[in-house]
């Protein structure tokens, strides 16, 4: 269970008891609630609670043509990337950053990113933590994410030449459209090192949080399932709903019970 599908309704001290109550096996943790808790507690009740962490949620946002800015944002993932070791955390999610409006240049952004990502190699390998470099939906290129598909990713992975450090995580809602997408997953491979669920209303309202429920959408989960699976992928498989409209309003314990019913049904 990723911690944002219950976000507004538990902290993270109280999403690891109610997911340990409902027997969820893994969380994936929200950076700002791991904050509210404290580093160093929170790994404490996580290996308490015999949770796994299939991620942390997130980090990366490092495309500025500004050098101050982008030094902060470099600072930030290193502390990200602590926190993912002291969490022992399948992977950390890198968010690449948006193209900025002062220089509205995609191509240079691009290289930006990857040119800080090979920088981070070091901090990556003493902390032995995995970067998964998660794709997003291309309406998220100007606020979020340059890193819109997941052959951009196999290609960054490529250039990066560090697959100990470097991986690729799939989400359905961000990657579903793609024409690519099979022999992407495929070309991935064991990169591959999350793999997020949830699904594409018809009618959806809000790009970012107006997420479905597995199997309220038009989203074919259990097809890029089978995909993942089939290009050697065996690890977690997490629930990430961003709702505003619908279950972020709901009862967190009644979202849970859903989650896991749709888990077996629509996933
Ligand atoms: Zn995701």
């Amino acid at each position: 269970m990723n911690e944002v599908t219950v976000l507004p309704h538990w902290t993270l001290a109280q999403a690891i008891n109610g997911l340990v109550r409902h027997g969820v096996p893994a969380i994936s943790v929200w950076r700002e609630r791991l904050h509210e808790l404290g580093v160093a507690e929170a790994a404490r009740r996580i290996a308490g609670s015999g949770l796994k962490v299939s991620g942390i949620c997130f980090t990366g946002m490092i495309s500025s043509p500004d050098v101050a800015e982008a030094a902060q944002a470099m600072d930030d993932t290193r502390r990200a990337i602590e926190e993912a070791a002291t969490l022992k955390s399948q992977c950390l999610i890198f968010l690449a950053g948006a193209v900025d409006a002062r220089d509205k240049d995609l191509k240079a952004t691009r290289a930006r990113v990857l040119e800080r990502l090979a920088a981070l190699i070091p901090d990556l390998r003493a902390a032995k933590v995995k970067l998964a470099l998660e794709p997003l939906h291309p309406t998220a290129c100007a606020t979020r994410s340059v890193l819109s598909t997941v052959k951009l990713a196999n290609d960054w992975c490529d250039a990066l030449a560090a697959e100990d450090v470097f991986g690729v995580a799939i989400d359905v809602y961000t990657t579903w459209w793609d024409p690519e997408i099979e022999s992407e997953i495929a070309r991935a491979g064991k990169r591959i090192c999350a793999f997020h669920v949830s699904d594409w209303l018809a009618d959806t309202q809000d790009l970012r949080l107006d997420r479905g429920m597995m199997g309220d959408g038009v989203i074919d989960i259990p097809a890029l399932r089978r995909a993942v699976e089939a290009a050697g992928y065996t690890g977690l498989i997490e629930v990430e709903i961003f709702s505003a409209r619908n279950w972020w309003k709901r009862d967190a314990d009644e979202v849970v019970q859903v989650v896991k019913q749709r888990f077996q049904s629509a996933v």
